[in-house]
């Protein structure tokens, strides 16, 4: 097949299904139509092809590609046009694969149902009256509707596996590390990871070998090998020692997500690996912890949007200091500024010691729940989300839609590797099951979420 018909093909598709799902706030197609006649004429050369030559892949908006829109779906930085690639964009176009355009999300990473952007509201390919969800709604939707194959998100406190649970696909958030962050707008800069949504665990270790791996614009990303990760698929997990924790398993939980991990456990044992009761303790103050450290480091990141250097500038205003001001308060939605209120007054002289660095405490607890339950167990399998896509229309307190990531705040806490893999559809919506590894074991949690799926 040729790459022209590849991409011609799915923006047919796009073209079909985008006016009812709006995965996408800007498309490509000449540039990517362009990219694939560049591929058919290297294969006619007969030249060696990339990993993932002619892979039409979508990029959340809050990734910069040279000479193509990113706003991180926020007004203030509405029309901005990137100066260079992300470290990810490099290395995708280096694999051969083909951008398509970019995708919508909750404005700056900060939400659970995507519907915090300031362009429009994405709906879930399952069911059009219900959430994506977030913050990576679009490329979520985009892989369910078929109108990508890999699309890559960026995940905080569950940004990536939340919506790949709700929309039925693969998502991964990788170890903090291992992916260039270089190039990707800064919301939380100790928790956040870019990562890939596909529809299968294979493509996703297809994609996790273009985009991990050391760069010199990230000091964060460790020097850590890159295996081939598709060399851990073979189906085989007996002998593998999966941790359930007795934490994840609360009170008012769903019973489709109780079903679905009770499943799989079953699953899993049938396959010959083994369950273990497991204990992380301080699971429960995750979320908490996480309201303190993202906010703070969420306001110290969006100083920089200033309405000078980038974006949205009000246009009547006197002096510099109302120019901040007005920029401001113009530019940024409602939930990032409740985030930099948070996130100010926590760092505040006088609270930094009760909020901040209590919440620091309590990041390392939980860090050592996890080092001390990987002692016993290769992998932990817990639930990704308390439910199954929500209503559009159902309206969630900002505490509510805080407790959306309960399952999955932890992994980033501690900086560890999880997945979220489809496991059930119950009423016609999927759900999914999380996978967490230890550090770098990106490996270990797609070979069980292959053998799973
Ligand atoms: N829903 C969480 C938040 O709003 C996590 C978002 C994310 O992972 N980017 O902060």
């Amino acid at each position: 097949i040729k790459a022209v018909d590849v991409i011609a093909d799915i923006f047919d598709r796009i073209e079909k299904t985008e006016s009812k799902i709006d995965s996408f706030v800007s498309l490509r197609k000449e540039g990517a139509l362009e990219d694939a006649k560049n591929i058919d004429e290297k294969v006619a050369k007969g030249e060696a092809l990339g990993a993932l030559a002619g892979v039409p892949v979508a990029l959340k908006d809050n990734m910069v590609s040279y000479n193509e829109p990113s706003s991180s779906c926020s007004k203030i930085l509405d029309g901005y046009i990137g100066v260079y690639d992300a470290t990810v964009v490099k290395k995708i176009k280096e694999s051969d694969a083909i951008i398509i355009g970019k995708t919508n999300m909750d404005q700056f990473a900060m939400g659970s149902s995507t519907v915090t952007s300031c362009y429009k509201k994405t709906k879930n390919p399952w069911d059009l009256e219900r959430v994506p969800g977030g913050s990576s709604g679009g490329s979520a939707s985009a892989v369910a509707a078929q109108q990508a194959i890999i699309t890559l998100g960026s995940d905080t406190g569950g940004s990536i596996r939340q919506p790949a649970s709700f929309c039925g696909t693969v998502g991964l958030k990788p170890t903090y590390g291992r992916v260039s962050r270089y190039g990707l707008m800064a919301f939380a800069s100790s928790l956040d990871q870019i990562g890939p949504f596909t529809k299968t665990v294979k493509d996703a270790a297809l994609c996790m070998n273009v985009i991990s791996g050391s760069d010199d614009y990230d000091s964060t990303v460790q020097d850590v090998e890159v295996p081939d990760y598709t060399k851990f698929l073979t189906g085989d997990v007996r002998g593998m020692k999966i941790g359930v924790p007795k934490e994840y398993f609360v009170e008012g939980m769903k019973p489709e997500v109780e079903k679905a991990v009770r499943d799989a456990m079953v699953k899993f044992q049938e396959m010959g690996a083994e369950i273990v009761d497991i204990s992380l303790p301080h699971t429960k103050y995750g979320v908490s912890a996480y309201y303190i450290i993202a906010p703070a480091e969420a306001s110290s990141n969006l100083a920089r949007f200033d309405g000078v250097r980038y974006g949205h500038r009000s246009e009547n205003y006197k002096g510099v200091e109302d120019l901040y001001v007005k920029s401001r308060s113009e530019g940024f939605g409602d939930e990032v500024k409740r985030r930099i209120m948070m996130g100010t007054y926590v760092l505040s002289a006088g609270f930094y010691d009760a909020y901040y660095k209590k919440a620091q405490k309590v990041r390392r607890l939980m860090k050592e729940d996890f080092e001390k339950a990987f002692e016993k167990v290769d992998i932990i399998l817990t639930p990704t989300a308390p439910s199954a896509a929500f209503r559009l229309d159902d309206e969630k307190t900002p505490l509510e839609m805080y407790l959306e990531d309960v399952f999955t705040i932890p992994v980033n806490m501690a900086g560890l590797p999880g997945i979220s893999v489809p496991a059930e559809i119950v009423n016609d919506l999927p759900v999914g099951i999380q996978l967490v590894g230890k550090p770098f074991g990106e490996g270990d949690i797609l070979k069980a979420a292959d053998a799973f799926e």
